[in-house]
């Protein structure tokens, strides 16, 4: 659709603006693709899954705009962003989630042989997800691992065993902002490689956290099972209808 408000293009990626965070409108499966040639060129390339909560903190905290809007990447992690995309007529055609498309790069990398990282959550989620990883896509090596309640200090070490071990797949699951900092951080210093914040995927990836059955997911509802189910998170929440009221707004 040819419209005076066509989507602009960000490194070659078309996006569109909302919130001036410049979020891709590739689908899902565009998503893995893209992703795929960057991994395959061994081209730095930060990814980040944004929902409306991180859009609002983008709002609030300057400096994790810049670092959204310098990414390679920002892929619409919500149906709100989905939303907010309809009403400017620039329409992103579906969802893609941190943990929907870090299953399907793994299943990728079986095939390529890739290897991955795996940097955050609790010390029992990480060797879990390491162990699924290890059962379910036998093709990924897995070739190191940090849990992400380490001190500063610890930090330097950290980033040599990255550089040493040299995946393809650096995943960082520390949560927003602290997981896009980590790696706007040091991307100077790593060698070339996809870069993804993942959120809570390894403690679902472990088991230890159930995301939404498929159908709840279908009917847009994954943000209220979250909220019924870890109730404690109902103030950060609270950004989900501030975001859809500023993007209204906008
Ligand atoms: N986490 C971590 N280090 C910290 C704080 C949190 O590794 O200092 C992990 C935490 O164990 C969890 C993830 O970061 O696995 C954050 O999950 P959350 O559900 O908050 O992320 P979201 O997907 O909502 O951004």
């Amino acid at each position: 659709m040819v419209n005076n408000k066509q989507a602009s293009h960000h490194g070659g990626l078309p996006t569109t603006l909302i919130l001036d965070i410049p979020f891709s409108t590739l689908t899902f499966a565009e998503t893995v693709d893209w992703c795929t040639q960057r991994i395959e060129a061994k081209e730095a390339t930060h990814v980040v899954t944004a929902n409306p909560e991180i859009v609002m903190m983008a709002q609030r905290n300057l400096s994790f705009r810049r670092i959204l809007q310098e990414a390679e990447m920002v892929t619409p992690d919500g149906i709100g962003i989905v939303i907010a995309a309809k009403w400017r007529n620039q329409p992103i055609y579906e969802r893609v989630t941190g943990y929907d498309l870090f299953q399907a790069l793994l299943q990728v990398g079986e095939t390529k042989g890739w290897s991955v990282f795996l940097l955050g959550a609790s010390p029992d989620a990480n060797t879990g997800a390491e162990a699924k990883i290890k059962e379910r896509f036998p093709g990924v090596r897995v070739v190191g691992r940090q849990h992400g309640y380490f001190p500063p200090e610890a930090e330097g070490r950290i980033v040599e065993r990255i550089q040493e071990a040299k995946p393809d797949l650096l995943v960082v699951a520390m949560g927003a902002p602290r997981q896009e900092e980590w790696i706007a951080r040091y991307r100077e210093e790593l060698p070339p490689m996809l870069m993804i914040g993942l959120g809570g995927s390894l403690d679902v990836m472990a088991g230890k956290v159930k995301r939404a059955p498929q159908w709840v997911q279908s009917i847009h509802m994954e943000w209220l099972y979250r909220l019924l189910k870890q109730p404690s998170r109902w103030k950060r929440m609270l950004d989900l209808p501030r975001f859809l009221y500023h993007a209204w707004k906008e």
